[in-house]
């Protein structure tokens, strides 16, 4: 066996709870687990919460409580998430862990060759921990508009990170594909902005700038800004670099990211660990962002959709089918819940419910519950493999669903039911009906077990009733017709 396989998903900020684009990264590095460790690979699966920052210790004011305090009480959101999407993550990180912060200042240390201290003056604005231009100051009257504050005129020594030194070999790394980026237009939007030039940046923050994070090593009046602590965590959380066993799963395989943190992950953090001398993650997968019936979600807007709203009115597996299949994983996508209704009712109740309580019950009545020896059916499973591993998984569905729809037409076409009637009068009408439902059975199998990866409980679900070859009771309906946002074709 090779090496170890790790994958990562960005660490949302702790200050408001986790919305749907969080939800997809644990969904997608999710699918990818599922489908590694079914192929019998060791994978760690990381996910977590960056917990510093003012605008952490000004929602901790608000709320009467100290910082920590207040990003202890905001966890069980973020894990609550992670769980009602049924992510099977092996390590949580916190950036307020006392291993990462002992872990960020040891990277800060090693990173000395590419730190150096400069002035620096501008208009700062304390809620976004950052300096604006005279322009952007005048356009907005000195006031920032996100947080109704005078900006004030500050001129501070902070630290540099000498970002500019590495495009070359950020460059060559994607390049050589030995750093990627999926999709193929994200890697060159890097290119080019790698082309355009890489600016040195501010890694830290004068102490009454920025009072609750990680203090720099050696120099008592700055306070790490978020750039080496947040994006530390990758390395941090295997155990970097005092705990054995990091080695075995770094570089990264995946690291799942939003297009939004694209550059940040994309420029600034292979250049640390270029400073540190270690091997960039092979792959970053960038996935969209999710339009409700093409506008941009927005809390103003007032159309922002709650993953668990989905999950509580219709289960974790029809939230993982519809953000698997009809939102592409490596593009924008869209939501509405009359589509998602649709494709409730109309795939995963008809089209796959139906079939397997179809055929489960023709094996009770015709054959007592036993599925005869018969043939195993084998459809070509490259396709879907290739998808899986060109992380174009609404593609790798698309053909499982291609299965789910040729099997219901197969037993439109042979008629199971008509064969049954036929045993009486036919001597060889037993041993035909018995093919067909094995034949029937066999194809079934091979879609759930497609489906582990996406609709865990569901596949689970169908290789337990036909386990052993005998279907033991009824299973019961899998996806009850829900009519929450459209009206039942029956009743109209
Ligand atoms: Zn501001």
């Amino acid at each position: 066996m090779g090496k170890k396989l790790y994958i990562t998903t960005a660490i949302p900020y702790a200050n408001a709870k986790p919305h749907i684009g969080n939800a997809i990264d644990y969904l997608l590095a999710d699918i990818w687990t599922r489908y590694q460790k079914q192929n019998g690979q060791d994978v760690r699966f990381q996910v977590g919460t960056d917990e510093h920052g003012n605008k952490i210790a000004a929602k901790a004011a608000e709320e009467g409580k100290t910082p920590q305090e207040f990003v202890d009480s905001m966890l069980s959101r973020f894990t609550d998430m992670m769980k009602a999407v049924n992510a099977e993550y092996t390590d949580f990180i916190r950036t307020t862990d006392v291993h990462h912060r002992a872990a960020v200042q040891y990277i800060w240390e090693k990173l000395q060759p590419y730190l150096y201290k400069k002035s620096y003056e501008g208009w700062y604005c304390v809620g976004h921990e950052a300096f604006f231009t005279d322009r952007e100051a005048a356009e907005t009257d000195g006031v920032c508009p996100d947080h109704q504050q005078p900006y004030q005129r500050i001129s501070e020594e902070n630290y540099y990170f000498k970002l500019s030194e590495f495009g070359p070999a950020i460059k060559e790394a994607l390049e050589t594909h030995k750093f990627d980026i999926v999709p193929e237009f994200r890697k060159n939007e890097i290119l080019a902005l790698i082309e355009s030039g890489l600016q040195d940046i501010s890694v830290s923050r004068s102490k009454k700038n920025l009072s609750w994070g990680i203090p720099v090593p050696g120099d008592d009046t700055q306070v790490m800004y978020v750039w080496i602590d947040a994006l530390s965590n990758y390395l941090t959380v295997l155990g970097y670099p005092d705990q054995e066993g990091w080695r075995e799963y770094w570089p990264a395989d995946v690291q799942v990211v939003g297009k939004d943190i694209l550059r940040f992950h994309a420029a600034i953090w292979p250049a640390m660990l270029l400073g540190l001398e270690l091997p960039l993650p092979k792959k970053l997968l960038v996935h969209g962002h999710v339009h409700v019936g093409g506008a941009k979600m927005s809390k103003s807007v007032g159309n922002v959709v709650d993953p668990i709203e989905i999950i509580t009115n219709y289960g974790v597996d029809a939230f993982r089918y519809y953000f698997s299949r009809h939102v592409p994983a490596l593009d924008d996508g869209d939501f509405t819940w009359e589509k998602f209704e649709t494709a409730y009712n109309n795939e995963l109740a008809n089209e796959l419910g139906n079939l397997v309580s179809r055929i489960s019950k023709m094996v009770i009545s015709y054959q007592a519950g036993v599925v005869g020896d018969g043939i195993q059916a084998e459809h070509d499973s490259k396709p879907y493999h290739d998808a899986m591993r060109s992380f174009e998984f609404n593609r790798a569905i698309d053909e499982v669903w291609l299965s789910v729809r040729s099997l219901n037409q197969y037993l439109e076409e042979v008629k199971p039911w008509m064969i049954a009637k036929q045993q009486e009068t036919d001597p060889d009408a037993e041993a035909h009906l018995a093919e067909v439902l094995a034949h029937a059975v066999g194809v079934l199998l091979q879609i759930a077990t497609q489906l582990i990866p996406f609709l865990p409980d569901t596949s689970a679900r169908i290789i337990a009733l036909f386990k052993d070859g005998v279907v033991r009771g009824d299973p019961g309906v899998m996806f009850p017709k829900i009519y929450l946002h459209s009206t039942d074709p029956r009743r109209k």
